[in-house]
């Protein structure tokens, strides 16, 4: 372990050499307090990615109290927040000069969502903050004042201002901390109260645009119509009170009617990414839908590999098999039942779809479409048949915006209506014009006997190497390189950061490498890794992580997504029992 001192003394010595010198500064460090800074990795050049270095602090040291992160929940939220904390402090300081990413300073820290993520750990011991640093050149050439201005004046200011409580707002730190731990009380208990979903009077739900996750300003608050409305103690109180009031959905076939423009689909946004807690401020933060809800949608084009569609497909032209049905280029109908399929493969108990993204011929035939085409001549059993049977048999709920087809009040328990952004209980209305004007609509199936899905992912598929180098990194938010192939997941909107995206990649090769063995389903596997991250922590998603070091930039994924992925890979293939 070297003395801080000695890396003035480092970079003196290689002031205005090639920047290859920098090298000479990678290492373990530490200052008379027992603070540390590790500079794990040094960049090759200055354009190349960043270099990564941690800081390190005993935490009895930075007076933050112990209850804020007394539990797993806290701690996530606290860690979070000191993430959000450090990225505000380098936010304020001004860039020391250089060429490509000189002076660059960059911590992953949080969007809307609070979610379990790398940039910062905190243990019984001490407190870490992983940071990302463009060492700084002139060209190629080593520039040493600049460098020693980061790690001796910007560095020493971030601790100070983020990592010591005393220079948090010690009320906005606390409120962070149990607005999280409140969300995620709430959804705890959602079954409780025989609800799916949980949203707040009051709650905000437009974004801003739709390239923008923040709220929208001079918004119609939401509220709860009277028959809905349901009460949740909370953990911690709230503007000094000790519950809330809300709109619940309840468990079964809902559906969200209203005009065009009056908020359906921003109703189901909100509820899909319900499933992740969201800052103060953020207008959703209680927002709180099942953990286990899947946004469905059509996407012609993906790539299907022996899913049994044949719930929702059958009899396809040519003698197609639909109960291990396989496409390089699945239509929108198609593509919807995989979706449906591979969600409750993973263990899904909540379907959320909006008409604007579904294929209409899967999710309803009219009576005069009976009349035409008949059922021998159409593969499709759409939606609307199997609906209830999900819920019946499966216990599987689904919230569904439909504004074009009034089909579907004859399998709904729940109709809301969206009208000027408010929401009405228009059930009883429904099941009255069910009665009034009776659908002669045929139903087009019987139940099925069992809907057993599992799939046992072949572990030679996962390979991910490109030119004997293993090759995974997040392109973007949806696009993931992995070996030789590259997983589209445009149509996936349950990923909510990049460093979701990231953690995917090494989600799949970890669990290709740890848990794939041609005999485990794919569900099972999954549930492998949920346990194996809770034990370990999200750190071990980096190949190295056995040494310590910076593990780069993660948030944790769902299994859903990381299912989602796996089910994009092009290379990947099952087998059925
Ligand atoms: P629908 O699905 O019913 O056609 P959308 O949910 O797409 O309607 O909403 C239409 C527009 O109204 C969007 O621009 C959305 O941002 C906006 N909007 C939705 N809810 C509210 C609200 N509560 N207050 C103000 N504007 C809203
Ligand atoms: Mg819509």
């Amino acid at each position: 372990m070297k003395k801080i001192e000695e890396l003035r003394t480092l970079l003196e010595r290689i002031d205005g050499r090639g920047y290859k010198a920098y090298k000479d500064i990678e290492g373990a460090y530490r200052n008379k307090e027992g603070f540390y800074l590790f500079i794990d990795h040094v960049q090759g050049d200055p354009f190349a990615s960043p270099s990564k270095i941690r800081i390190r602090i005993p935490i009895n040291k930075t007076g933050f109290p112990k209850e804020l992160f007394k539990n797993k929940v806290r701690r996530i939220a606290f860690e979070d927040l000191v993430a959000r904390k450090v990225k505000s402090v380098i936010f304020s300081l001004k860039r020391v000069r250089g060429t490509g990413k000189s002076g660059l300073i960059h911590i992953d820290s949080g969007n809307q969502e609070v979610l379990e993520r790398t940039a910062c750990k905190v243990t019984e011991e001490w407190i870490e903050v992983r940071i990302y640093i463009g060492l700084p050149a002139e060209g190629r050439k080593i520039l040493s004042k600049e460098a020693e201005r980061i790690f001796f004046d910007q560095i020493p200011r971030i601790v100070e201002d983020s990592l010591f409580w005393e220079s948090h707002d010690k009320r906005y730190a606390r409120r962070f901390v149990e607005c999280i731990e409140n969300q995620e009380y709430i959804r705890e208990r959602l079954k409780e109260k025989a609800i799916v979903a949980f949203i707040k009077d009051g709650s905000i739900l437009p974004r801003e645009s739709g390239i923008s996750q923040l709220p929208l300003r001079s918004a119609v608050p939401f509220k709860s119509p009277p028959s809905l409305r349901v009460k949740f103690d909370l953990l911690n109180p709230v503007d000094g009170k000790k519950e809330i009031i809300g709109m619940g959905i309840p468990k079964g076939v809902t559906l969200i009617v209203g005009g065009g423009y009056h908020g359906k689909s921003t109703l189901l946004q909100a509820l899909e990414r319900g499933v992740y807690p969201h800052i103060p401020g953020d207008g959703r933060e209680y927002v709180v839908t099942l953990p286990t809800a899947v946004k469905i949608k059509a996407e012609d084009g993906r790539r299907i590999e022996k899913v049994d569609i044949s719930p929702f497909i059958n009899n396809l032209p040519k003698g197609i098999d639909t109960r291990s049905f396989s496409t390089e280029n699945a239509s929108g109908s198609t593509s919807q039942a995989a979706n449906i399929m591979e969600a409750i493969e993973i263990g899904s108990e909540l379907l959320l779809l909006d008409e604007d993204t579904s294929a209409t011929n899967f999710m309803i035939r009219d009576v005069r479409m009976q009349q035409l085409v008949r059922k021998e001549n159409e593969p499709i059993t759409p939606f609307i048949d199997r609906v209830r049977e999900l819920y019946n048999r499966l216990g599987i709920s689904t919230i569904l915006v439909m504004g074009g087809c009034g089909d579907y009040f004859d399998v709904a328990d729940t109709v809301i209506m969206m009208k000027e952004y408010l929401s009405y209980d228009v059930t009883s209305e429904a099941k009255e014009i069910t009665k009034r004007y009776p659908n002669r609509r045929i139903k087009e199936t019987e139940e099925l006997e069992k809907w057993d899905i599992s799939r046992i992912p072949i572990k030679e598929g996962f390979d991910p190497h490109r030119r004997h180098k293993i090759k995974i990194d997040a392109k973007d938010i949806d696009k993931i390189l992995y070996g030789n192939e590259i997983i589209d997941l445009k149509w996936i909107d349950q990923i909510v950061d990049l460093s979701q995206t990231r953690a995917i990649g090494m989600a799949i090769y970890l669990c290709s490498k740890r848990f794939m063995d041609n005999k485990r389903p794919l569900r099972e596997i999954l549930k492998e890794f949920e346990r194996l991250i809770d034990k370990e922590g999200l750190d071990i998603l980096d190949p190295h992580y056995k040494y310590e070091r910076h593990p780069g930039s993660f948030s944790r994924p769902r299994i859903f997504e990381i299912a989602a992925a796996i089910n994009r890979l092009r290379s990947a293939r099952f087998r059925i029992l």
